[in-house]
């Protein structure tokens, strides 16, 4: 599943290629997660004014309303000049003056919703209960230690929920909990400040470091210029169940939490 990491690759990939852009075009293949909400036809003429992240979502601004896109569970977004004729998986196309913006997407969970901005009750609806953004300033750790108090879930969870926090996927909560040495299962209220402090770096610095690397391949990713991302190459922990630690070499434990599978070291990762 594309996580924040991949969705940010994708948007620095084809953000400033799509700029001035101007609507040619819009193709509709199957049905998506959620459907459109405009007529694709009245798109056509408008103007591309950029591309931003929120969470997992890329917004392309266009000068009149925006385009909220989502990748779901297999999505992904190519954005070329040349695009070859739409075959069985592809469901939108953005025809642009630049190039053609195509999302492939084989479970359709993915989307591409208008919105007449962001603030419309639609675009409230699926960005409005989303944590704040980990590479931003914003992701401030007495606010994140308060929120963590606050819950008495196990850590893991609490990430993955994406209200304290956006972006913080199955692969990186893995990983960022390996870095800040918790253990998955232990209940975020129980965290004190010292771990939370560890904890609040170890997520950026693994997004930010995913990000540098060009996004994970764990799901097939690409980017929309077609290249793969390299990040699993380092993944410490995630999806190296019986391998032996990179630090102290103990065998990485597998257990299922909320039917998501995590991954720790029993050594290194505390309760
Ligand atoms: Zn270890």
């Amino acid at each position: 599943m594309p996580e924040l990491p991949e969705v940010e690759v994708t948007r620095r990939s084809f953000a400033d290629r799509i700029v001035g852009a101007r609507v040619q075009a819009v193709r509709i293949g199957k049905p998506l997660r959620w459907p459109l909400g405009c007529d694709p036809a009245s798109l056509v003429g408008r103007a591309v004014r950029g591309v931003r992240r929120r969470g997992k979502y890329l917004l392309v601004d266009l000068d009149r309303g925006v385009l909220l896109m989502h990748l779901g569970m297999s999505g992904s977004l190519r954005f070329d000049q040349d695009m070859p004729q739409a075959a069985l998986h592809d469901h939108f196309d953005l025809v642009t003056s630049q190039g053609v913006l195509r999302l492939n997407d084989p479970r359709r969970f993915g989307a591409v919703v208008y919105c007449d901005s962001e603030t419309a009750p639609e675009a409230v609806k699926l960005l409005g209960g989303l944590g704040v953004e980990p590479l931003e300033g914003q992701f401030d750790l007495d606010a994140f230690h308060a929120a963590l108090k606050k819950r008495k879930a196990p850590i893991k969870q609490v990430l993955l929920a994406g209200d304290i926090v956006v972006g913080v996927g199955n692969i990186y909560a893995s990983e960022a909990l390996f870095l800040a040495g918790i253990r998955p299962t232990v209940s975020a209220a129980r965290i004190s400040r010292p771990r939370a402090a560890r904890l609040h770096a170890a997520i950026r610095d693994v997004l930010a470091r995913a990000v540098a690397k060009g996004g994970s391949t764990l799901r097939d990713f690409s980017n929309a210029d077609g290249q793969a991302g390299y990040f699993q190459l380092e993944a410490m922990v995630y999806d190296r169940e019986g391998e032996p630690c990179r630090v102290c070499g103990t065998p990485i434990r597998m257990i299922r939490q909320g039917q998501r599978a995590t991954y720790f070291c029993p050594h290194c990762q505390k309760h």
